[in-house]
């Protein structure tokens, strides 16, 4: 499907520009005491062996090799266990600026037209103040850098919670992924400026609850804008002198289920925390669920065009696979009308690689969301990888949108009060209320917009 002109060129100035075997030392970065190098590996190597030896964060495979972040003082010891890699960090400039494509319009800041913290909190304190019978804006709670983690309510008495489904729009689990955190927001903006207008709009808005989570790791996002534009985690300082746990990693159900899908090693790019729910920006999340029974959701992510559905702990179904399986093939399908681009779809630990303590399994196996993560585009490194051009932003928000509205009609549509899964009914019946009730939500009150 891909372009092969363009994978040979790409193979052609790889092989321009590196002597393979000998890492030079080239543009590093640094993370506190962690200096971090992009290389490749052949393919044809044993990578998994590589990968249960070293704590590497895989970011491509492509044109016969798998490229991968890793901290420069292992780069040695992957040398002497018999691996060849050629050293890429040169290509990987650090900060945002020299990330957006040539020839894209810089709107401010190192970010462009992307937003940093500061620019989101205003957007959506403007939203909550122009649309004061449509939105409200909570605070579920704070980041380690204590930070607000924002989560704008729209429905037609947002003040209120009335007996409607509730779907959750999530980005911005992980730092480096910009898009993310732009799509649900202008999925947001949309069903707000569209109400009028818009019969389905308004259908939709009135007979739902739509939760707005654009950023779940603001700590990580202003990390990416002004230090490390590949960094991923959030900002937790490790016992071991390294930073960030993987949010994605870090919740509750069947977490560290095993090694392959997390890890427990501090410094690894996929590490877990030091138990379930450690981290501040996750328990922001758990507040929402537990305080909102929230009947489907969408994680966004970025790169590779997937839609991706429980298990992702273990290669089994779940008891709803069927439905899974129907409604992200729907989804793909509307996905695909608009620009074309296609999104494969399936079980997530069948489609990319286990993962555990993920948010799609937590929220489904102790809420029964029917939750999906999205894997924004692109579909490769090839075409930017984590480095979506200011000017795909608009064009990846306008073919999510039909598969958004979609899931939330389907979710209105099939609406008869709460679904409890197995797991949570079991705590209620043992009369455990802290696993359903936790304090609520902090709204945002008055009605000036402006900086945050
Ligand atoms: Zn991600």
């Amino acid at each position: 499907m891909r372009n092969k002109l363009a994978r040979l060129s790409f193979i052609l100035l790889l092989s321009l520009s590196t002597v393979p075997g000998t890492p030079t030392p080239a543009i590093s970065v640094e993370a506190g005491p962690q200096i971090f190098e992009v290389i490749a590996v052949e393919a044809g190597q044993d990578i998994r062996t590589l990968r249960l030896n070293f704590p590497l964060d895989p970011v491509l495979a492509e044109g016969g090799k798998v490229y991968f972040l890793v901290e420069r003082k292992h780069l040695k010891a992957i040398q002497e266990f018999g691996y060849s890699f050629t050293l890429e960090t040169a290509r990987f400039e650090q900060t945002g600026k020299k990330f957006l494509r040539p020839g894209t319009k810089i709107q401010g800041g190192l970010n462009g037209a992307y937003h940093s913290y500061l620019e989101l909190a205003a957007q959506l304190k403007s939203l909550a103040a122009s649309y004061p019978g449509l939105a409200r804006l909570y605070i579920p709670g704070k980041s380690l850098e204590n930070r607000n983690i924002y989560a704008l309510k729209i429905s037609d008495r947002p003040g209120q919670s009335e007996d409607e489904p509730g779907i959750a729009l999530l980005g911005g689990h992980h730092a480096r992924e910009w898009v993310s955190v732009e799509v649900p927001l202008l999925i947001g903006r949309y069903l707000l400026e569209n109400y009028e207008r818009e019969a389905r709009v308004r259908d939709i808005v009135n007979s739902a609850e739509i939760w707005i989570v654009p950023l779940v790791n603001p700590d990580g996002l202003e990390y990416s804008i002004l230090n490390y534009r590949l960094w991923r985690k959030n900002r937790r300082l490790n016992g071991d002198g390294s930073y960030g746990v993987d949010l994605n990693r870090n919740y509750a159900y069947q977490w560290a289920y095993d090694d392959l899908g997390s890890s427990p090693e501090p410094s690894s790019a996929v590490y877990r925390g030091t138990g379930p729910v450690s981290e501040p920006e996750t328990e922001a999340v758990r507040n929402l669920f537990q305080n909102h029974r929230i009947q489907s959701a969408i994680s966004y992510h970025s790169f590779s065009q997937l839609i991706l559905y429980p298990w992702g702990y273990l290669d089994q179904p779940s008891e709803e696979e069927a439905l899974f399986q129907s409604l992200a093939e729907d989804m793909a399908g509307l996905i695909s009308q608009v620009n074309g681009r296609v999104y494969q779809t399936g079980r997530a630990s069948a489609s990319l690689y286990l993962t555990n303590g993920d948010f799609t399994d937590w929220a489904y196996g102790f809420f029964r969301t029917l939750a999906f993560t999205v894997e924004l585009p692109p579909v490769d490194l090839l075409q930017g990888g984590f480095l979506n051009s200011e000017s795909d932003i608009d064009l990846i928000f306008r073919e999510n949108l039909p598969a958004a509205l979609y899931l939330v009609e389907r979710t209105i549509a099939s609406y008869n009060g709460t679904r409890l899964s197995p797991l949570l009914r079991r705590e209620l019946e043992k009369g455990n209320e802290s696993m359903v009730k936790s304090r609520p939500d902090a709204a945002i009150r008055g009605r000036r917009a402006g900086s945050g």
